[in-house]
């Protein structure tokens, strides 16, 4: 009888755990504090007055990274600095297939981030939409095993998230973010809190985001950060949360300069919430769009020479957020770092159980076995 008491237990317990975590309290300013609390909200971190406060540009791409893509990230980002001589950075949301891992080693190389996009990159959407904790660990927690073995990146510089079609996961992202040490999501749109924007926050308590693309988490679960993905507003005046899915859009360069313009001074001359650029590159390739990624390039170029204005990967974000320190202080701290490592290179024909293709994957490492998928992220 004790036994199966127990068992009933621990079923009961499993059961909620997957499915009926009690419900985040409403935020306690007082009980929540930096560096590793803060309430949702559009107050400046520290309560710093909006021109003391640094304004953070995020430029991010999405999925896979590969000789069809990495010209124009070359003649776009490469060597770039921002007004106080620091390296600017760049936020890279990998996903692995089609995937060249030695261009992802060339681009930690360079300092930009290395983030998560997902291993599969399903593309039925409601996959996504009910995953499990189990379904995100295959996607995004062995994807940093993944990630740091085939790029021969340390697997500590892997911060960041943003799930294929911003489409949320409930509690299950984040939980399976908590347990692997991930630091910070950048999935989650927000159109009702774009003016004031809405500051990153962590989820110890409820969160006052509007839910776009449900489910959203609801239970309290400490550690995980979520950069909101504060959305654009196109020329009719409706919100988009990647550049490239904005529709009534302007149609020359000159016009394109003045439309980012127009959205990044709802951020700097509001409460300097990080502006997010948030795209995939075929969207300004010069055979594609050449006058938006021109007008991206003067865009960089110009923000490049104010001083208050700092281009950086996303985890930067986070550092300040947790500490929050004045702009003249800011401007005189040093650059960021990071452990530069090398590629031994390897080209490697390998047949995918999955779907029996046969992938030509680029990689900093040896030849796994069978292409790398999920349950068996190295392909062993
Ligand atoms: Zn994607």
């Amino acid at each position: 009888m004790k036994g199966v008491a127990l068992l009933i237990l621990l079923l009961v317990a499993f059961t909620a755990s997957q499915e009926e975590l009690p419900l985040a309290d409403t935020c306690d300013p007082e009980a929540c504090q930096l560096p590793d609390c803060r309430c949702s909200g559009t107050s400046i971190p520290g309560g710093l007055q909006a021109r003391d406060t640094p304004q953070f540009v995020l430029l991010t791409f999405d999925d896979a990274v590969n000789v069809v893509n990495i010209e124009t990230y070359r003649n776009t980002i490469y060597n770039r600095r921002n007004r106080n001589n620091c390296p600017a950075g760049v936020t890279f949301y990998v996903n692995h297939e089609y995937t060249d891992y030695q261009l992802i080693n060339e681009l930690y190389n360079n300092g930009f981030e290395i983030a998560l996009h997902s291993v599969s990159h399903m593309t039925n959407q409601t996959y996504w939409q009910e995953a499990t904790y189990e379904d995100m660990t295959r996607e995004f927690g062995d994807q940093i095993i993944q990630m740091a073995h085939f790029a021969n990146i340390p697997s500590d510089s892997i911060k960041g998230v943003r799930i294929p079609f911003l489409q949320m996961t409930g509690n299950a992202s984040f939980q399976v973010m908590a347990d692997f040490n991930l630091e910070y999501d950048c999935t989650w749109p927000t159109v009702s809190h774009i003016n004031p924007g809405l500051w990153p926050y962590t989820l110890d308590y409820a969160s006052i985001q509007d839910c776009i693309i449900p489910p959203c988490p609801s239970a309290s679960i400490p550690g995980p950060w979520v950069i909101p993905m504060i959305t654009w507003r196109d020329l009719n005046d409706t919100p988009c949360s990647m550049v490239d899915s904005c529709l009534a859009v302007p149609s020359t360069e000159e016009e394109w300069f003045q439309f980012i313009l127009r959205n990044f001074e709802r951020h700097y001359f509001g409460n300097r919430a990080p502006f997010g650029f948030y795209i995939h590159e075929w969207y300004i390739r010069a055979s594609v769009n050449p006058h938006v990624g021109r007008a991206l390039i003067r865009f960089l170029d110009l923000i490049n020479t104010l001083y208050d204005v700092f281009m950086v990967n996303s985890q930067e974000v986070i550092d300040w957020v947790k500490n929050p320190v004045p702009l003249e202080e800011y401007i005189q701290r040093p650059c960021k770092t990071y452990v530069p490592t090398f590629c031994p290179p390897a080209t490697c024909p390998v047949v995918a159980e999955h779907n029996e293709n046969t992938y030509w994957m680029s990689i900093c490492n040896v030849c796994p076995r069978v292409y790398p998928w999920l349950g068996n992220p190295l392909g062993q």
